[in-house]
């Protein structure tokens, strides 16, 4: 096969056309085995291009090659996190009709923040020591490309797999058959009892042989020793985070957060290209044990790299670090295709690749550069809106308890006290939004009733905040922060060891991700037309002949098959 494609190489280069053996022409209705929806968490569209240079063969570079890779891939939405946008790229739809608005919110019928997967009437599996509730994706309300392969295959089997519990869940299928993420609790791979009584045989052999445990005396260090990271990378603030007890700079070491407690030891393992490996080698178990892609119909395999997010909000996206779990993940890709080609053939599976959301750089590194940038922090924002709603419904009185919740640029209305102090809830989120666009950092500040307002047009950002809201989660009054400023704490606060920077906002390093199709029938090329990253799973669900998921808000873009 190597000899007869090497001659066809040659052959086609010699006479300026590529000539395919009859029996190698890919055609749309050859439809593939496999499907794998490929998801790097926080990786900005810009990173292909930024370091194309430093990428081997195989990896990035076949994808890019082989594929139609779109530079242009913009989220239409606000909100850029990781659960709206897993769930965004499965569903193909956006958090106004899928419901998950952001990866935590205040639940008002529960009167607590809640996760966008905990369900309390599951449990983990294996359980963890400590109660901890289950997971669902029962809050997801659109299907999923997963959900309309079941219907359709009935063979056919969903499998997701990631270091977040939110990603594999959200990305899965409701009745997936396969899905499983890391406890830095316990060290290996969880389901829930939604999904199955028992782990998987394959999974709890994995589990047995603690394959995160492989690093406590190691360090991570530079995958290219050769290579200048700092001529590809920076400027260095030194606003870098420490992660957990593994330091600002090369080499990070693991021992010294084992020294600390195993979980600490976990989440460095999450906070490093290693958790990213392990994720890997638990997804090639799958292939294998599952036969994915070598059955009698087709598969659906989703895959969620989360250490990208965690190592990009920890030393951010201009570090070195970053530039090393990006080149990891191209050789990783790599050693994924190569196996997907052992397993199921080249040219029989699709693959389709993007990300859930950018990054901004840390503000300290962009302040550097002489731009404006900073942090707003969110119990400002919480103390300001209380202080302008006492001071102007009830001066002099005694101070009530006017908001219930916050949570990032979100606040939520105690109702309550709106009811008791006779004030409706347009004048509280009128008085509340104008005292918050006075804030140093922000933007822009919107309420519930003009997001609700159909009349209200000709606002951009209103218009991707309208995507990004959904009436029974949204809280009452919401901030956009300026661009290069963060919501966030303080640089000294515990948290920001691990977490210097951020995403979430409606500014183009947050939302251009890259989307990259290749598969058979797929035409190869750069496509550098504007579109949203949603075309994944309705070009995924056409690839199979599979009508798009129920919600999908894209079109396939017109080209992304070869003619026949
Ligand atoms: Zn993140």
């Amino acid at each position: 096969m190597m000899k007869r494609l090497g001659w066809t190489i040659i052959i086609a280069t010699c006479v300026g056309v590529t000539i395919l053996p009859a029996d190698e022409i890919p055609k749309k209705n050859a439809r593939p085995k496999l499907a794998v929806l490929l998801v790097f968490d926080q990786f900005r569209g810009d990173y292909f291009e930024r370091w194309q240079d430093l990428y081997g063969e195989g990896g990035f570079k076949r994808l890019l090659a082989d594929g139609a890779w779109f530079t242009n891939c913009h989220y239409p939405y606000s909100d850029t996190l990781t659960a709206p946008g897993h769930a965004s790229l499965a569903t193909g739809s956006t958090p106004s009709r899928h419901g998950i608005v952001a990866n935590d919110w205040y639940d008002r019928i529960k009167g607590a923040t809640t996760t966008s997967v905990e369900d309390e009437r599951y449990q983990l599996l294996p359980a963890p020591p400590k109660t901890t509730p289950g997971a669902s994706p029962w809050r997801r309300r659109e299907e999923t490309i997963g959900d309309v392969l079941l219907k359709t295959h009935k063979m056919g089997k969903v499998a997701s797999l990631s270091i977040k519990d939110r990603s594999a869940i959200l990305l899965a299928a409701l009745f997936a058959q396969i899905c499983y993420w890391f406890s830095i609790e316990q060290g290996i791979f969880v389901t829930s009892t939604y999904y199955r009584d028992q782990p998987h045989n394959w999974v709890t052999a994995f589990n047995r042989a603690r394959p995160a445990d492989r690093w406590t005396e190691d360090f991570w260090l530079r995958m290219m020793p050769n290579l200048d990271y700092a001529k590809h990378t920076g400027p260095n603030s030194g606003a870098q985070g420490i992660g957990y007890e593994q330091g600002s700079n090369f080499p990070h070491p693991f021992f010294r957060a084992k020294e600390k407690s195993d979980k600490d030891y976990y989440s460095a393992v999450t906070n490093s290209p290693m958790g990213n490996e392990l994720l890997l080698a638990l997804a090639k178990r799958c292939i294998e044990a599952e036969k994915l892609g070598q059955g009698a119909d087709t598969d659906l395999l989703c895959l969620s790299f989360s250490c990208n997010d965690l190592v990009g909000h920890c030393w951010g996206p201009d570090s070195e670090e970053v530039l090393d779990v990006t080149l990891r993940a191209d050789r990783l890709v790599k050693d994924l295709l190569d196996y997907l080609d052992a397993k199921v053939g080249a040219g029989k599976y699709v693959v389709a690749l993007s990300a859930d959301h950018g990054v901004c750089p840390i503000p300290e590194v962009t302040a550097k550069l002489g731009k404006k940038a900073g942090r707003v922090a969110p119990e400002a924002l919480k103390e300001k809106a209380a202080e302008a709603l006492q001071e102007s419904f009830a001066k002099d009185q005694k101070k009530l308890p006017w908001i219930e919740a916050s949570y990032g640029p979100w606040l939520y209305f105690n109702r309550a006290t709106l009811k008791e102090a006779k004030v409706t809830p347009a004048q509280a989120e009128k008085t509340v939004a104008a005292a918050l666009a006075k804030v140093p950092g922000v933007l822009a500040s919107f309420t519930r009733t003009q997001i609700q307002d159909a009349s209200l047009k000709g606002d951009p950002l209103l218009d991707r905040l309208r995507l990004s809201f959904h009436s029974a989660n949204s809280g009452d009054v919401m901030i956009m922060p300026r661009p290069y400023h963060i919501i966030s704490g303080s640089i000294t606060s515990p948290k920001a060891a691990a977490y210097r920077t951020t995403h979430g906002s409606p500014h183009a390093y947050d939302t251009h991700v890259p989307l990259v199709v290749m598969g058979p029938g797929i035409q190869p090329g750069v496509r550098r037309e504007r579109v949203v990253p949603q075309a994944l799973a309705v070009i995924l669900a056409e690839s199979l002949d599979l009508p798009p998921p129920s919600g999908a808000i894209a079109k396939v873009p017109p080209g992304v098959w070869m003619k026949r």
